[in-house]
């Protein structure tokens, strides 16, 4: 499903994160310490290989809602944002911190004159953060960055399940109608 504002393209799409060699750069929902552990950051680090680990080590930690960037290794893009979501119920505020990752994320990339982003569902997953207010957080930060960006073109939400492809789905809909 796709929707235009402001020149930009707004996407949900089911798939895998380290699969998509139509994005410039992919967002790592990453852990402090930028190491494999599980969820996206495991497939992103397997994928990419032993090389994106080590570039990672100097830059760790980073603390909830920063952003940092690395080169993609074996990935099919040329960068990778690592982003470190809120843990939900401990890190707080989470809304805010949130919204900090998505928007840290994508002036990152802008800044980077990079055209085309995907972003996987930061802190719902061993983060325990609850889909549904999650997807509200997601869609009111990126429209509100969309004035400000200068270089990218396209803004991909790469989803993991049903569930979460009915949720962002609806969601963009309800922008495009409104
Ligand atoms: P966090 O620790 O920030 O919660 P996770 O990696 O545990 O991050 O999960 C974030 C979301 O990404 C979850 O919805 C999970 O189902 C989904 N996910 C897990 N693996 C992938 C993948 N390879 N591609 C896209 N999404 C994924």
């Amino acid at each position: 499903m796709v929707y235009n504002d402001q020149n930009i393209q707004l996407e949900v799409s089911k798939g895998d994160i380290t699969d998509q060699p139509d994005l410039d750069v992919v967002v790592n929902a990453a852990n402090a310490e930028l190491a494999p552990g599980g969820g996206v950051a495991g497939a992103i680090h397997q994928k990419a290989g032993p090389g994106l680990y080590k570039e990672c080590k100097p830059l760790a930690p980073i603390y909830p809602g920063e952003a940092v960037l690395t080169n993609a290794f074996d990935l099919p893009n040329k960068k990778i944002i690592h982003c470190l979501g809120p843990v939900y119920g401990r890190d707080k505020p989470e809304k805010e911190l949130l919204a900090s990752c998505y928007r840290n994320s994508l002036r990152l990339a802008d800044k980077e004159r990079l055209e085309s982003i995907g972003f996987p569902g930061i802190s719902t997953g061993i983060f325990g953060y609850p889909p549904d207010l999650a997807v509200e957080v997601v869609f009111n930060t990126v429209l509100a960055e969309l004035p400000q960006l200068e270089h990218l073109k396209k803004i991909k939400f790469v989803v993991f399940n049903d569930e979460d492809l009915r949720l962002y789905e609806s969601k963009l809909k309800e922008i495009s109608d409104s």
